[in-house]
């Protein structure tokens, strides 16, 4: 169950509200890689988590989130004041806000999109989610250093470096999450892969450009890999 304590996570304090940075904030309300997508994918995640201690860790991250959001939605409505106060110069800075939101936060990203439960990943395999969950984190991490380095409000900074903060935080409880799983690094789903081809890396272009020659480094030589170049040529070949 939920429940609301009537406090904010974090304090927020605003000097000069600012409406285009309110603007840019909504990313972080209803976009992508905002909040209310951090906190429905880990809660819904959680939901369906058969693992008693991981789905505990799911629904306390989600619930976590939910509070991101309120902090993120009360910075973004400080910054967005002036579309309250009746002046058609100010409401011409975002007219769907102004207009249509009477100067409040709705879950729209940035550039007025509307949230989408299409920003989810929910696979409903353990170890999959909790990947997809590290990259999500990730993604808000610099998000919000984005948002940090286009502000010059200090209490609006410290409300942002906080919530970076956490991102982090999470990303390291989802990272250890899986370490302790007992599975392999590339052990996903229960089929193993075809020894065949696993090992195989296709070296798909070929020749000189402006940016050099085909590069190789551990992502392609040594341990178990093999070069293949040009496949695609091969394949020709071999029908001629
Ligand atoms: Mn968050
Ligand atoms: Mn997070």
């Amino acid at each position: 169950m939920y429940h609301h304590v009537k406090r904010l996570m974090y304090t927020v304090n605003v000097g000069e509200p600012d409406v285009r940075f309110g603007q840019m904030l909504l990313e972080q309300f209803g976009g992508a890689n905002g909040e209310l997508a951090a906190a429905m994918q880990y809660s819904v995640q959680g939901l369906n988590c058969d693992d008693p201690k991981r789905k505990d860790m799911l629904m306390d991250i989600g619930t976590e989130e939910l509070s991101h959001l309120e902090v993120i939605g009360s910075l973004a409505r400080m910054h967005l004041k002036p579309l309250k106060q009746g002046q058609c110069s100010k409401a011409e800075a975002d007219p769907l806000i102004a207009v249509v939101g009477g100067g409040g936060v709705s879950l729209f990203n940035s550039q007025g999109n509307p949230w989408t439960a299409d920003y989810l990943k929910v696979s409903g395999q353990l170890e999959v989610d909790l990947r997809s969950n590290i990259a999500a984190e990730a993604r808000a991490k610099i998000t919000y250093e984005r948002l940090i380095d286009f502000t010059d409000d200090p209490g609006t900074k410290e409300a942002l470096t906080f919530l970076m903060t956490r991102e982090i935080t999470h990303m390291k409880a989802f990272q250890a999450a899986l370490e302790t799983m007992g599975k392999g690094p590339f052990e996903i789903g229960e089929l193993p892969p075809d020894e065949e081809y696993v090992n195989k890396y296709y070296n798909d272009s070929t020749g000189e450009g402006e940016l050099g020659e085909d590069a190789t480094g551990p992502w392609n030589q040594g341990g178990d890999w093999e070069l293949v170049d040009s496949p695609a040529f091969a394949t020709l070949a071999s029908k001629q």
